[in-house]
């Protein structure tokens, strides 16, 4: 695979003469494999750049998946400039994290909304899609790609892109907390060759920024040697931090850890393995836990309908082990899902992302999908996330 980092600053782009070695855009990095397939990570200001190159070596339409780990202004904020976005017959899918308030559909349309620019994206629409996700692993475009939340204000992804038996995670934004790291961010991790992690913070300033949800270098290398991952690439440099300041900042990484790399602005890396080994899907914990009868849920078949009566605890709810058996429970002859929500006292966000699950599934496989005894709590959530206008409930 080929990295190449189109956009490296947070917060905000630094057109600065003393910032550029560092780059002047912000997050956008794009993964090529050999083969010639594309991911982008992130619509910061990298991408308008990233979006001429692709017009100018385009031989035809021109399709691509973009990745978005959340969305924060320095991760969203070049898409109206991604000008393939404007050519009909284009392509792009956008992918980010499931969220009852505000799906990522709504985060690019919010960027084009009446207020801030003067082309809405119903005039693009025709180019564009988008997905839901949530943590787990799944093939786009023939390339194995995982994802798990880490922690950040409001949320955010980390990803993971593996092809030809070379890993690379991409980690922009997030806070460990002291002495902790995130497992399931190690988990991801786990014998990458690249880590492109969140380092906006020099050490020395980390601790008046805690709680902000940025990592400093010693972060980022207490992951890699953890995860046994070969190498670190800063990034996310801080918009303060001019280029002595940054080659300082990787001069001292390196002495901490002697494979520290910057992400300079056009910077180019190449992944180097070429054996096959198989790398572990990210499991959620606890998933041991509540595959036994004592998680309190029960999943059934009656005649052609399956018969979900669903778990009281919101942990129980909320883990990808009852979404899955769900799933995997809607066979070619079955017709009808009803789920049960008598013991179900309210939601959260990751149970919406559960129930978003199953409706696509579902309407995949032209199979109706019917929930009942809601309580007022609950049908209010459903109703503002707009369940109530495409499943029937009881
Ligand atoms: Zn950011
Ligand atoms: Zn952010």
């Amino acid at each position: 695979m080929q990295i190449k980092f189109w956009g490296t600053r947070g917060s905000i782009p630094t057109p600065d003469p003393d910032r550029m070695k560092y780059g002047g855009d912000t997050s956008c990095v794009e993964i090529q494999t050999s083969g010639g397939k594309r991911l982008i990570l992130d619509a910061g200001t990298g991408i308008r750049r990233l979006g001429m190159k692709l017009i100018t070596d385009s031989r035809g339409p021109i399709s691509s998946n973009i990745l978005l780990t959340h969305g924060h202004w320095d991760h969203i904020q070049g898409f109206p400039f991604f000008a393939p976005a404007y050519i009909p017959g284009n392509s792009f899918t956008f992918y980010g994290l499931f969220k009852a308030d505000g799906r990522v559909e709504e985060s690019m349309r919010g960027v084009m909304g009446e207020l801030y620019f003067p082309v809405h994206l119903e005039a693009i629409a025709k180019q564009l899609h988008f997905q839901d996700i949530l943590e787990g692993t799944r093939e786009i475009q023939g390339i194995t790609v995982s994802c798990c939340v880490v922690n950040h204000p409001q949320g955010a992804l980390a990803y993971r892109i593996e092809h030809d038996g070379s890993a690379v995670v991409y980690c922009p934004d997030t806070e460990h907390t002291p002495d902790e790291l995130q497992p399931k961010l190690v988990e991801l991790c786990h014998d990458a060759e690249y880590l492109i992690h969140d380092t906006h913070y020099a050490p020395e300033e980390f601790d008046t920024h805690r709680n902000w949800g940025h990592s400093t270098y010693e972060a980022g290398i207490a992951v890699c040697k953890e995860a046994g991952v070969r190498s670190l690439v800063l990034f996310h440099h801080a918009p303060e931090h001019d280029d002595d300041f940054m080659d300082d900042l990787l001069y001292r990484a390196n002495q901490d850890w002697p494979h520290c790399i910057a992400a300079t602005r056009d910077l180019e890396l190449n992944t180097l393995r070429t054996d096959t080994r198989q790398f572990k899907a990210i499991r959620p914990e606890r998933e041991v836990q509540v595959s036994g009868p004592e998680a309190g849920f029960r999943i059934e078949r009656q005649f052609d309908t399956i018969y979900v009566l669903c778990p009281a605890s919101i942990t129980v709810f909320s883990s990808s082990a009852f979404g899955r058996r769900i799933l995997d429970s809607v066979k070619e002859d079955i017709s009808q899902v009803t789920m049960d929500f008598e013991k179900v006292e309210r939601l959260n966000s990751v149970c919406l992302g559960i129930l978003g699950e199953v409706l696509g599934h579902t309407q995949k496989n032209n199979v109706s999908l019917i929930f009942k005894n809601v309580n007022e709590q609950v049908l209010e959530v459903l109703r503002m996330t707009r369940f109530t206008e495409i499943v029937e409930v009881m």
